[in-house]
């Protein structure tokens, strides 16, 4: 229980309803955060498009749905692109909802222009957990502006991510956090591959697909297909029988899946904030070969729960696949229930917002 419990409201991406896939990563994440906060005493409300739910484990909240066109996610348009708005988007009604609400804590999970701007503007003290690196100057000046207001108002998933922005103070560093209760550690694996994520260009699918190719074992894909065309493209560049699509499946599904993986391959071509799929394989008891870059450069400890390889290189991928059975499948799982479960994500997330409540200091 903390100190002072508080009334927060959680605002989602304004990219499609929570349960989509449409969010990526930031959906399961809004779960552990919503979780995790019920669990440590607090009342959470959460602000989010039509057609969304909640799961039993947060259902402690209030759940406030808004209709509204989705905002395009600034990832896949050109760093220099303008941030654009659609007529009867969603996102400004969620945010006029989240503003008459009375509480003590917003706590915006959205990657967009329109919440950064505005913090500092409002009477109602916003929190921003931003979700990816740098990807439009737009949000970077935005993100910036607001540092230099009150940094305390930011946190980030991983210091790789934090070091794309310009960043005044020493960024504070929550992690993720996972129920891991929705997580069964298998012991005895198939001779698979696994790779989950949306199946887009900066996941680097194609990397993980020649690897496959080159150590001859198939490579199972979990996740939407928001790129047809490149996933064809990944298809057309290995052997008929590598790639075996699975397509999106809810967490449960997904894990009993996954779990059956010697390994995960992950090889993000972008600065990946963290890296969700990372951290659930783990707490299957699957070791990770990822590429040392961003998020899963410092999720997987080598030796421990995975290895790191040369980013962009798929043949130092099928090396390291070499060396995956001298991970012990229980060190991956311990390290989640050590580093980042829901709890642990809860408590460094109060601790955040209690700080950066107390009286600024001019
Ligand atoms: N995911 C899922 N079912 C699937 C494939 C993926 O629920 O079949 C979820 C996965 O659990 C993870 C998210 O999609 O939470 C992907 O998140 P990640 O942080 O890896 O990347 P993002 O999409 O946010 O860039």
């Amino acid at each position: 229980m903390s100190a002072r419990p508080l009334s927060i409201l959680v605002v989602a991406p304004a990219l499609g309803p929570l349960g989509s896939g449409k969010a990526g990563g930031v959906e399961l994440t809004l779960l552990s955060v919503v979780s995790g906060l019920l669990e440590r005493g607090h009342r959470l409300t959460v602000a989010a498009a039509e057609g969304s739910s909640l799961p039993p484990s947060c259902q402690g909240a209030a759940l406030l749905l808004e209709p509204g066109a989705p905002q395009e996610s600034c990832q896949h348009a050109p760093r220099a692109s303008d941030v654009w708005m659609p007529a009867q988007g969603l996102l400004p009604r969620l945010w006029q909802r989240a503003l008459q609400e009375p509480i003590d804590v917003v706590l915006n999970l959205g990657y967009d222009w329109l919440p950064f701007w505005l913090t500092p503007l409002v009477e109602v003290p916003v929190f921003h957990l931003v979700s990816m690196g740098s990807v439009n100057q737009v949000m970077d000046a935005a993100i910036a502006e607001l540092a230099r207001w009150d940094q305390r108002r930011l946190a980030f998933h991983t210091a790789s991510q934090a070091a794309d922005f310009d960043l005044p103070q020493p960024p504070v560093v929550v992690g993720n956090g996972f129920d891991l209760a929705d997580y069964s550690l298998c012991l005895e694996p198939d001779p698979l591959l696994g790779w989950v994520g949306r199946v887009a260009p900066e996941k680097g699918l194609e990397d993980a697909a020649a690897a496959a190719a080159q150590v001859g074992q198939t490579l199972a894909v979990w996740g939407l297909v928001e790129d047809p065309g490149y996933a064809e493209r990944v298809e057309a560049s290995v052997a008929p029988g590598t790639l075996d699509w699975r397509g999106f499946l809810p967490t449960a599904a997904l894990q009993a899946e996954l779990g059956r993986c010697r390994a995960l391959l992950n090889t993000p071509k972008w600065n990946e904030a963290y890296g969700n799929v990372v951290v659930e394989a783990m707490a299957c008891g699957v070791p990770v070969v990822a590429y040392r870059r961003g998020g899963p450069g410092e999720l997987v400890q080598p030796g421990l729960n995975g290895w790191l390889v040369e980013p962009d290189q798929p043949s130092a991928l099928a090396d390291a696949l070499e060396r995956v059975d001298q991970i012990d499948r229980r060190q991956c799982r311990q390290w989640v229930e050590e580093q980042a479960s829901k709890a642990v994500l809860a408590e460094r997330l109060e601790q955040w917002l209690q700080a950066g409540l107390l009286r600024k200091e001019r």
